[in-house]
C-alpha cells in the first residue's frame, strides 16, 4: 500500500523538495494533503499534479474553490481530518509548533522540519509522540544524518554528538566588517538553498544554535555533548563519537531531498536519486567556531540549560530581531545582543501546555521589542 502523505508549507523549500521525492516515487507514495501559508497560486499549481489532495491555505481566504480549508484551524483542520501516515511539516516559525501536535495527536507520523517545535515545545511534542506511539523524524540535515548514525551505531555506544555548520554567508568576512552587511548579503548562502529567515539564521548561526538545542533534545544528549564544527563543503552533516573514542560520520551531497526521501520512508533505506556524492577530488575542512564571529551559538547553549521557557524565549527574540534587521532598524551584529539582553530574565524552566508556551513567546517577543527600542 502507498504511504500516504500530507504535505504542509508545500509551497516553500522543504515543501517543494518533498514534493519532488514523491514525484520520483509515484509508486511509493500518496499525496492527500497540501497546504500554504499565503502562495494561493502556487498551492493551486502544486495540487495539479495530486488531484486527489485536500488543499489548505493558512491565510486569508481563498480565491479558488478548490481550496477546501483556510485559516490557521483550516490547516489542522486538514491534518486533524485527512487520514493520512505521515505528516511533513515544512512550515515555517512559531506556528509550527500546533501543526507538530495535529500530527502527532491525530496518529501520523511527524516528519519534523519545523525547528521551533523542538525548540518551544519540545515537552508537550515528546509525550504527544508517546501517547500515540507515532514516530518523529527528523529532516533536518543534521538531524536526520544523527537518526541514521544513532540508528547504526547504537544509542548505548554513543559518548558525543557533532553537527556541522557551513558558517552562513559571512564566514570569511573580516570582522570589522560584519556590523554593515544588509539584509540581503545575509540571505545568500553559500551552499544551501533555503528559505530566508533560515538563511539570515545560518549567517549569525541562529540556526545552528536552535539545531544544537534540537539535537540535545531529539537524541535526549546534554548539551555539553553536543558540538559544532565549521565545515564549509557542507557534505559531513553530522558526526557521533562513540565510547572508544571513534568518529563516525554521514557524508551526501548538500541535497534536503536525501533526508527527506529516509523521513517517508523511514524505517525503510531505499535507493535514492539525489545527493549522491563522490569523494574523489574533493577536500573537506573543519575549523572550530569562533565565539566572536558566532555569539549567538553560545546564548543557545545557555538557554537550553537555562530551560524549556529560556529556549521559547531565544526563538522569539531572534525572530523580532531578524524581522527588525531586515527592516532595517537594527544592525547584523545587534541580532545577538538583542537575543542575549531577552534572555537574560528569569523564564520559566517548565512549561507544560500550549497557553504558557505561548505566554512566555508573547512575553519575549515583547521584551525583545523593548530592547530594541533602547538599542
Ligand atoms: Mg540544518
Amino acid at each position: 500500500m502507498k504511504k500516504r502523505v500530507i504535505v504542509i508549507g508545500a509551497t516553500g523549500s522543504i515543501g517543494r523538495q518533498t514534493l519532488d521525492v514523491i514525484r520520483s516515487r509515484p509508486d511509493l507514495f500518496q499525496v492527500v494533503g497540501l497546504s500554504a501559508h499565503s502562495s494561493e497560486g502556487r498551492l493551486l499549481d502544486s495540487g495539479q499534479a495530486f488531484p486527489g489532495a485536500v488543499l489548505a491555505l493558512g491565510g486569508a481566504a481563498p480565491h479558488s474553490d478548490r481550496i477546501a480549508l483556510h485559516g490557521s484551524d483550516g490547516v489542522e483542520k486538514l491534518i486533524r481530518s485527512v487520514e493520512a501516515d505521515i505528516v511533513v511539516n515544512g512550515a515555517a516559525g512559531s506556528g509550527g509548533l500546533r501543526i507538530s501536535l495535529a500530527a502527532l495527536e491525530s496518529g501520523k507520523d511527524l516528519a519534523l522540519a519545523n525547528k521551533e517545535s523542538v525548540v518551544m515545545g519540545w515537552g508537550l511534542l515528546h509525550r504527544s509522540a508517546e501517547l500515540s506511539s507515532r514516530k518523529i523524524l527528523p529532516v533536518d540535515s543534521e538531524h536526520a544524518a544523527l537518526f541514521q548514525l544513532i540508528q547504526r551505531v547504537g544509542a548505548e555506544e554513543i559518548e558525543e554528538l557533532t553537527i556541522t555548520a557551513s558558517g552562513g554567508a559571512f564566514r570569511n568576512l573580516p570582522l570589522e566588517e560584519l556590523a554593515k552587511v544588509t539584509p540581503d548579503q545575509a540571505a545568500a548562502h553559500p551552499n544551501w538553498s533555503m528559505g530566508r529567515k533560515i538563511t539570515i539564521d545560518s549567517a549569525t548561526m541562529a540556526n545552528k544554535g536552535l539545531e544544537v538545542i534540537e539535537a540535545s533534545r531529539l537524541f535526549d544528549v546534554p548539551g555539553s555533548k553536543v558540538k559544532v564544527l565549521i565545515h564549509p563543503q557542507s557534505i559531513v552533516h553530522a558526526l557521533v563519537r562513540t565510547r572508544d573514542g571513534t568518529l563516525y560520520a554521514q557524508l551526501s551531497e548538500p541535497d534536503m531531498r536525501v533526508p527527506i526521501q529516509n523521513a517517508l520512508t523511514w524505517p525503510d533505506t531505499l535507493p535514492c536519486p539525489f545527493g549522491r556524492l563522490e569523494l574523489a577530488g574533493k577536500s573537506l575542512e573543519f575549523k572550530e567556531v569562533d565565539p566572536v564571529r558566532y555569539p549567538f551559538l553560545e546564548l543557545a547553549y545557555k538557554a537550553l540549560a537555562m530551560g524549556e521557557g529560556a529556549t521559547v524565549a531565544l526563538n522569539a527574540a531572534d525572530e523580532v530581531a531578524v524581522e527588525a534587521f531586515e527592516k532595517g532598524a537594527l544592525g547584523f551584529t545587534d541580532i545577538a545582543t538583542i537575543v542575549d539582553r531577552t534572555l537574560d530574565r528569569p523564564w520559566p524552566t517548565r512549561l507544560e501546555d500550549l497557553g504558557s508556551i505561548f505566554d512566555v513567546d508573547s512575553a519575549a517577543r515583547d521584551a525583545a521589542q523593548r530592547e530594541l527600542a533602547e538599542c
